[in-house]
């Protein structure tokens, strides 16, 4: 039996941290309804799709440390496979092997066909029941006019058109620090959360992606490195990584790569061309790949990396039944975000 406190739930953000609080409630009995201002579920598990394949432009690969994460999974067997990014090197400016290669200590995941696949499927029961609404920004947190225990969203969608959802026992935001500081900062009562969340802080990453599909022609595999993923020193880039190398995903020769958090701080207001080019002169240094990329694209993440974490698995207030949750609460990293958001709904139910 649960208390009927917080019987209705309202989570904002359906990223990794999101969902696992809201299945968790579910399966505890709660009345759940996730609003996510994209138009389809993951948050930074992302995924772009191309003419040429889809990108990983998000997380990479997460790894599995926690028990709890392990048997998560195991209800999804199949979806998630190993990737032998093994032959990571540490590259410098001229991409020369900086240090030894990354032992492979533990073994990396990945959702099949693209990164966001597991969230979406986890997600998958919300949307068919109805209480995961996308494209639906939340931008105001108040008490219900009519019932002043609860809480009132104000929102709003794709096209401009607002909502106010209301009948909320508690609200529970799984978003990045320093949205979930504005957004609380909504309201006069959660002045003391909003507070501790002040020195979180996330680092932005401005990611590249490139496909090559001349390296299908007969005679090559590949172009440049035989390696398929690498960290680098190069000042403008941290990670680089071959998408086509990983299981499940079309075979054309594409490349991830992301900058380094101090360049992308510094550039972080530059127009995507002006960053692409500059990003794609590194790549050519870096892997030897000097063929013109038949698509370029880039992706701005303000808050990518959590640089400083909150040091809690999460923040919960049942005065007034406010709480927050992400990867940023422990650490940077996708099983951060679900111990996270598991820990809070355990915490609430
Ligand atoms: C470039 C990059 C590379 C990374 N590499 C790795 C890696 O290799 N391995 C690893 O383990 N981790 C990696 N990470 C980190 C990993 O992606 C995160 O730890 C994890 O995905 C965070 O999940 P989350 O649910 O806490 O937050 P998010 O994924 O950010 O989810 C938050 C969600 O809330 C939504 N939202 C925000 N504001 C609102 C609002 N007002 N109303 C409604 N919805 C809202 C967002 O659209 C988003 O869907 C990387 C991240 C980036 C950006």
């Amino acid at each position: 039996m649960i208390p009927s406190k917080f019987k209705n739930v309202a989570i904002v953000g359906s990223g990794m941290a999101g969902v696992a609080c809201a299945r968790t409630l579910l399966q505890a009995g709660h009345s759940v309804h996730v609003f996510e201002k994209s138009h389809t579920l993951g948050g930074r598990m992302a995924t772009r799709n191309s003419a040429f394949g889809s990108f990983d432009h998000g997380a990479q690969y997460f790894t599995v440390r926690d028990p709890r994460f392990e048997r998560a999974l195991q209800t999804v067997p199949g979806l998630c496979k190993r990737w032998s990014a093994n032959s990571v090197q540490v590259l410098d400016e001229y991409g020369q092997v900086a240090a030894a290669g990354l032992p492979a200590r533990e073994a990396h995941w990945v959702p099949t066909p693209s990164m966001n696949a597991l969230v979406k499927r986890w997600g998958q029961p919300l949307l068919e029941q109805g209480r995961l609404d996308l494209q639906t920004k939340v931008k105001h947190l108040d008490r219900d006019a009519l019932h002043p225990h609860q809480w009132e969203l104000h929102t709003e969608g794709a096209s401009g058109t607002r909502h106010v959802y209301s009948g909320f026992d508690a609200v529970l935001l799984a978003i990045p620090a320093e949205p979930a500081r504005l957004l609380l900062n909504t309201s006069p009562l959660a002045d003391h959360l909003s507070q501790q969340l002040d020195m979180v802080q996330m680092a932005p990453c401005w990611t590249l992606m490139l496909a090559f599909p001349q390296a299908m022609q007969p005679g090559l595999s590949t172009l440049g490195p035989q390696w398929n993923a690498a960290r680098s020193t190069h000042h403008r880039i941290a990670w680089l990584a071959r998408e086509s190398s990983k299981p499940g995903r079309t075979a054309v020769e594409r490349w991830t790569v992301q900058a380094s958090a101090a360049w992308s701080q510094e550039h972080l207001e530059d127009d995507a061309q002006r960053v692409q080019a500059k990003l794609l002169k590194a790549f050519s240094e870096i892997t030897g790949i000097r063929a013109e990329p038949a698509h370029v694209d880039s992706r701005r993440w303000r808050f990518a990396q959590t640089t400083q974490p909150l040091g809690h698995s999460h923040l919960w207030d049942a005065q007034t039944g406010l709480g927050v949750c992400g990867d940023w609460c422990l650490g940077h990293r996708v099983e951060d975000a679900f111990v996270s958001g598991l820990e809070l709904a355990l915490t609430v139910a």
